[in-house]
């Protein structure tokens, strides 16, 4: 009888320690969603993301900042000669 309880604790356990992971997931999930849209927004605004260092940044090679181009230019017309 002990033993049947036991079991039923152990999937009592193994079904809030899943639905506590599941959770977490979830808040990491919505988390990086969220962040992605703030840097979307923020650069739909005309705001940098990452103060001006642009050959750091993740979006240099898209970001159509107008320091972010004036850095492309300049490195391309190093490399053009
Ligand atoms: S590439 Fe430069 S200007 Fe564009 S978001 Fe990054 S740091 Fe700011």
């Amino acid at each position: 009888m002990s033993n049947v309880k036991q079991n039923k604790e152990l999937t009592r356990r193994d079904m809030l320690f899943g639905g506590l992971r599941c959770a977490a997931l979830g808040v990491m999930g919505a988390g990086g969603l969220a962040a992605a849209l703030k840097r979307k927004k923020l650069l739909r605004e005309g705001k940098c993301l990452n103060n001006g260092i642009c050959p750091q940044c993740h979006v240099f090679a898209d970001c159509g900042l107008p320091r972010a181009r004036s850095i492309r230019d300049k490195n391309s017309e190093r490399s053009d000669g």
